[in-house]
C-alpha cells in the first residue's frame, strides 16, 4: 500500500519574491515517509518552503511531487491529502473548540452530523483537548491553541501533514506535550516538521535536512550525523575575551554561555591541544559545524561511518 504514505519528491526548486529576496536556491530533497524535520534559523526558507507544499505558494522553476501527484499542479489532490499547521493561525476566540471544529469538519466536506460528531470526538481526544471542548479558544494557552491546530489540520485523515514552527513560543511542558502529540501522528502519517530549534528535530524525526539562506547544507538521519561526527568535536571552557584567538587556530563550531564562562566547542578530526576535553557530539554539534561550514558533507558521512 505504497500510495497510502507517499514520500514527497522536491526537485531543483527555486522562489526568488518581487523584492528581490532569493528564498530558495535550487532546492532537491526526498522525504521519506515518517516524521522528517527542516531544520533552520529564521529566514532561512522554511514556511516558503512549506507554502509550496501546502499549495499555497508557487515556485519560479521546479518540480514538487507527492507519490504520483504533481503537486504544482493537481493542486486539488494534494488539498484532500494534505493537513497544514501554518506558523500563525487565528481562531474565533467567542466560539468553542467543539463548536469551531464542526465548522470546520462541514467545510471539509463531513457533511452528516454523526459523523462529524464521531470525528470531532476522537480528535479532540488525540489532541486532549477533549476536557475542554467547552471552553471559548479565546481562552486557550498558546499549546493548546497549537494541539486545537492540529485537530483542525488532521480533519479528513490526511497522508501529509505540515507543521511550521510548532514549538514556537511553546512552555517546556506544553512543548513536551506537543511532541508527544507529533510524534504519535508520525507513526501513521508523513509528518514534515519545520522548525528552528534543534531539540525538536533530535527528539522526533527519523530524517532531517538543514537549511540556510535559501539552499540545502545537509539531508542526513540525525543519528548517522551524529555518529559521523565521534572523535571530532572537542570542548573548552573560557573566558568570552579569548573566542577571537581561539577562532584564529580552530574551527569554532559553538560558543554559549555557561555559568559566567564560555563554552566553546571546536571542530577537529586531529587531538587539538592538551586543554580540549572530546566531547560526545550531539545534533546541537551536527547543525553548528553544518552551519559554519565544518560538517563533511552529506555524501561523505557513510563513507566516515564504515
Ligand atoms: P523561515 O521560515 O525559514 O524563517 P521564510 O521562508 O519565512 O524563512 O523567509 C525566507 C526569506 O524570504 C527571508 O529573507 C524573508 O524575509 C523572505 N520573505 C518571506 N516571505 C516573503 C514575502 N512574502 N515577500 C518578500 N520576502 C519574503
Amino acid at each position: 500500500m505504497e500510495n497510502l504514505k507517499p514520500s514527497l519528491s522536491i526537485r531543483n526548486v527555486s522562489k526568488t519574491y518581487a523584492n528581490g529576496v532569493q528564498a530558495l536556491k535550487n532546492i532537491t530533497l526526498t522525504i521519506p515517509n515518517g516524521m522528517y524535520g527542516l531544520l533552520g534559523p529564521n529566514g532561512a526558507g522554511k514556511s516558503t518552503l512549506m507554502r509550496m507544499l501546502a499549495t499555497l505558494q508557487e515556485p519560479d522553476e521546479g518540480s514538487i511531487k507527492l507519490g504520483a501527484i504533481d503537486v504544482l499542479y493537481q493542486k486539488e489532490e494534494v488539498r484532500q491529502t494534505l493537513g497544514y499547521l501554518p506558523q500563525e493561525f487565528g481562531v474565533y476566540p467567542k466560539a468553542t473548540a467543539e463548536e469551531l471544529l464542526d465548522y470546520f469538519a462541514v467545510l471539509k466536506g463531513i457533511t452528516t452530523r454523526a459523523a462529524r460528531k464521531e470525528v470531532i470526538e476522537s480528535l479532540l481526544k488525540q489532541t486532549n483537548l477533549w476536557d475542554k471542548r467547552k471552553q471559548k479558544l479565546g481562552g486557550f494557552s498558546g499549546g493548546m491553541k497549537q494541539r486545537f491546530g492540529v485537530a483542525v489540520a488532521l480533519l479528513g485523515n490526511p497522508k501529509l501533514l505540515i507543521v511550521d514552527e510548532p514549538t514556537a513560543g511553546l512552555d517546556p511542558a506544553e512543548r513536551v506535550r506537543f511532541m508527544n502529540l507529533l510524534s504519535e501522528l508520525g507513526e501513521n502519517s508523513v509528518v514534515i516538521l519545520s522548525t528552528h530549534i534543534v531539540e525538536d528535530v533530535s527528539e522526533l524525526c527519523t530524517n532531517m535536512a538543514i537549511i540556510n539562506k535559501g539552499e540545502i547544507l545537509l539531508e542526513a538521519q540525525p543519528q548517522q550525523a551524529v555518529a559521523a561526527l565521534k572523535g571530532r568535536v572537542w570542548r573548552k571552557l573560557t573566558e568570552k575575551s579569548a573566542l577571537p584567538e581561539l577562532e584564529q587556530e580552530h574551527q569554532v563550531i559553538s560558543a554559549k554561555l555557561l555559568s559566567g564562562r564560555t563554552m566553546v566547542h571546536i571542530y577537529s578530526p586531529e587531538t587539538p591541544g592538551s586543554d580540549f576535553e572530546l566531547v560526545e557530539p550531539d545534533l546541537e554539534d551536527v547543525y553548528f559545524s553544518t552551519m559554519t561550514g565544518n560538517y563533511v558533507q552529506p555524501q561523505r558521512v557513510e563513507e566516515v561511518l564504515v
